[in-house]
């Protein structure tokens, strides 16, 4: 039986989580959960799960949880760390969005937990020193985005000196087929939040149509299988999750239906593999594959050059990136404003080697407070 934290339960990912444990009571108990503002959700949560320890990272919203159901409650910035850390629990699903879940991951790792890793944001911006702290613990990552996850699966056809490339896919978003930057005008937060193949938080469903999510993803998978040659393609009907290409020529893919739920499952039970609810793969479509339109959607070429630079470059991406998306959301800004935005931030900035997590968050600061300041110069708006 796994002993659950599940970090961000109210989410896209925290729910689908809920989902399997539901499936799977004889595998799974879910011992610790947070929520930052959804408290309707968390209290309903909390009594179907009955979880021992429950955090709620927003301490203005705390005072409104109530429930009979005896458990002990963290509020405010140490709610993540307490759950992630606990005795009572030995996996930890890390499903907070942006870099506000990277105390979650950064505990789970020093408590020498199972990590299944959904929060990209923060490995994008403490890759190094994760990835340096995971392998002092002897602490697998493993990883709950659905093309990580298909890596991860085809790099057991070689060994990881004869992989010479990672080729992620994209289904390219809801604007994949615009040609011109004019399209983009009028694009509302509604059109961009509706995904063609996936139903996700409103941060990660910006970012795939700005194509910025597929920028993160090359970062996310440098660091997770350390490799410096990672790509992607456009692959519409995201049945083809991504794929290793060793140095023979040969290109190892992983197929199945767009679902979240067999990433997140195979994260929990690896080595194991147990049935899901998903229907069977019908083989009745037509796989199609385009190169990107990087002229267009060109946060994914600043994502590369961001490898390139290495040190803090990543995490100031990510940071501009957090930031725009907020403002785009709050309707301050355009859609098209996004990418013109964090290339301004990220091409003003100088990069130094980060050493701490307080490196990352004094970026992250920074960065956010610089972008909200100088938007309005910046677009001329
Ligand atoms: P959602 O927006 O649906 O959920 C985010 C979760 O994080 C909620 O539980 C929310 O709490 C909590 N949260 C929000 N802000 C904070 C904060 N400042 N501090 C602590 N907790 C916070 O996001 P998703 O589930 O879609 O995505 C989660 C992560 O997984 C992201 O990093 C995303 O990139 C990644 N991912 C998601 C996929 C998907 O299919 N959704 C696929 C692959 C990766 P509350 O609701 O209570 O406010
Ligand atoms: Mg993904």
């Amino acid at each position: 039986m796994k002993k659950l934290a599940i970090l961000g339960c109210t989410g896209s990912i925290g729910l689908q989580t809920l989902d399997i444990v539901r499936r799977n009571p004889d595998k799974f108990k879910v011992e610790a959960v947070t929520a930052h503002t959804d408290i309707i959700s968390l209290q309903k949560i909390v009594e179907e799960f009955r979880p021992s320890i429950v955090g709620i990272t927003n301490e203005n919203y705390a005072k409104n949880f109530n429930t009979c159901y005896p458990c002990s409650v963290v509020a405010g910035k140490d709610a993540l760390v307490e759950c992630a850390s606990s005795s009572l629990v030995d996996t930890v699903v890390c499903a907070v969005v942006g870099m506000a879940g990277l105390d979650g991951v950064v505990s789970a790792i020093q408590a020498k937990k199972r990590v299944a890793l959904a929060n990209k944001e923060s490995l994008v911006c403490a890759g190094e020193y994760i990835t340096e702290l995971a392998r002092i613990n002897n602490v697998n990552i493993l990883p709950v985005d659905s093309e990580h996850s298909a890596v991860w699966q085809c790099l057991t056809a070689g060994k990881s000196e004869d992989v010479e490339q990672i080729i992620l896919t994209a289904s390219g978003g809801p604007f994949f087929s615009y040609n011109n930057i004019s399209d983009f005008d009028g694009i509302t937060v509604e059109q961009a939040i509706t995904h063609p193949n996936w139903k996700m938080g409103k941060k990660i469903s910006v970012d795939s149509a700005t194509m910025m999510n597929k920028g993160l993803e090359l970062i996310e998978a440098r660091w997770l299988f350390d490799c410096n040659n990672v790509d992607y393609i456009i692959h519409p009907q995201s049945i083809i999750h991504s794929m290793v290409k060793y140095k023979d020529g040969a290109i190892i893919a992983q197929l199945s239906n767009p679902t979240m739920e067999l990433p997140i499952q195979l994260a929990l039970t690896y080595p194991d593999r147990i049935p899901t609810a998903t229907p069977d793969f019908v083989f009745d479509k037509n796989l199609t594959f385009f190169q990107p339109k990087e002229d267009l959607f060109y946060l994914p070429k600043l994502a590369k050059d961001s490898i390139k630079q290495g040190k803090s470059a990543p995490c100031v991406l990510n940071c501009a990136n957090e930031k725009a998306v907020e403002l785009f959301l709050s309707r301050k800004i355009g859609f098209v404003d996004i990418q013109k935005l964090v290339k301004s931030i990220y091409e003003k900035t100088e990069y130094f080697k980060i050493n701490s997590v307080s490196d990352v968050k004094n970026i992250f600061d920074e960065i956010t407070a610089k972008t909200a300041m100088d938007y309005k110069n910046i677009l001329r708006i």
